[in-house]
C-alpha cells in the first residue's frame, strides 16, 4: 500500500534525524507517524539504533494499539503517542526525546516561559509542564497515564499554538502535522529551553517577553496574515 510505505518511509527518515540534531543519547527517542485514512500510527521499535533502522523496520499499529505489521516490538511509548493521536485528530507526528535541555525543565517541573522572539514564532505562550503522575498511575498503566496527563495540559482549542507539552520529572513531547515537523518542533523546544535557562542564570529576574511582541512574533508565521518565508507576498 503505497500511502503506508510513505508514511514507513517517513517515519524512518525522522527517526534518523533525532542524532543528527543531537537530540537523543543512545536510543532514548522515538518518532511516530499517523495517518488519518488508514487508522494506523507507524512507530520506531524498541531499542534500535538509529544508524541501522530502515523503513521495513517500523511497526505499525492501529489506533487500539494492536500491532497489525512489524518484526519487531514497539517503542515502550507507544501508548503515550496513541492517548495523543486519539485525543487530538490534527495530530499526525509525535517526537519523544530527552534532550538535555528540555528535560532539565521538566525534571524541575517548571512551564518554559517565552522570553524571547525565538519562542515567539513557534511556541504562543509558555510550554506547559504536566502534573507529576499519582502513585497508583505510575503503578498501572503507566505509558497510558502518561498520555493522558499530556491531554489534560495541551490546549484543546489549538494543539499547534505550543506544539510540545513537558512531562513532569520526565521530559519533553512535541508534535506536528508530519513526523518531520514534529522533530523540528522538538529541536525548537529544546533550543528555547536552553535560551530561557541561559537567560534565567544571567538574570534570575528576567520579565517575560512583551505580550505584543509574541503576538508579532507569532502571527507573521502562523494564521491568515502571516507573512514570514517564501509562501505568500511580502508585505
Ligand atoms: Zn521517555
Amino acid at each position: 500500500m503505497a500511502e503506508l510505505d510513505d508514511l514507513k518511509e517517513a517515519v524512518c527518515r525522522a527517526n534518523r534525524l533525532l542524532p543528527t540534531y543531537g537530540l537523543v543519547t543512545l536510543t532514548w527517542g522515538n518518532v511516530s507517524g499517523c495517518s488519518r485514512n488508514l487508522g494506523a500510527m507507524v512507530i520506531k521499535p524498541s531499542g534500535v539504533d538509529y544508524e541501522a533502522l530502515t523503513a521495513g523496520d517500523m511497526v505499525v499499529l492501529d489506533l487500539e494499539g494492536r500491532q497489525v505489521e512489524g518484526r519487531f516490538k514497539p517503542s515502550s511509548d507507544t501508548p503515550s503517542h496513541l492517548v495523543l493521536y486519539r485525543e487530538f485528530h490534527e495530530l499526525e507526528g509525535i517526537c519523544h526525546t530527552h534532550s538535555p535541555w528540555a528535560s532539565a525543565w521538566a525534571q524541575a517541573q517548571r512551564p518554559v516561559p517565552p522570553l524571547g522572539t525565538t519562542h515567539a514564532d513557534h511556541f504562543y505562550g509558555p510550554i506547559p509542564c504536566t502534573r507529576a503522575l499519582t502513585a497508583d498511575e505510575i503503578a498501572g498503566s503507566y505509558e497510558h497515564a502518561t498520555g493522558l496527563v499530556m491531554a489534560e495540559t495541551i490546549n484543546r482549542g489549538d494543539p499547534f499554538a505550543i506544539p510540545g507539552v513537558l512531562v513532569a520529572g520526565h521530559g519533553p513531547f512535541a508534535w506536528g502535522h508530519s513526523p518531520d515537523e514534529a522533530v523540528r518542533h522538538a529541536l525548537i523546544l529544546e533550543t528555547v529551553a536552553k535560551m530561557a535557562a541561559f537567560t534565567l542564570s544571567v538574570h534570575p529576574e528576567t520579565p517575560l517577553l512583551a505580550q505584543s511582541l509574541l503576538d508579532r512574533h507569532y502571527r507573521r508565521k502562523h494564521g491568515p496574515g502571516a507573512y514570514y518565508g517564501q509562501g505568500s507576498p511580502a508585505t
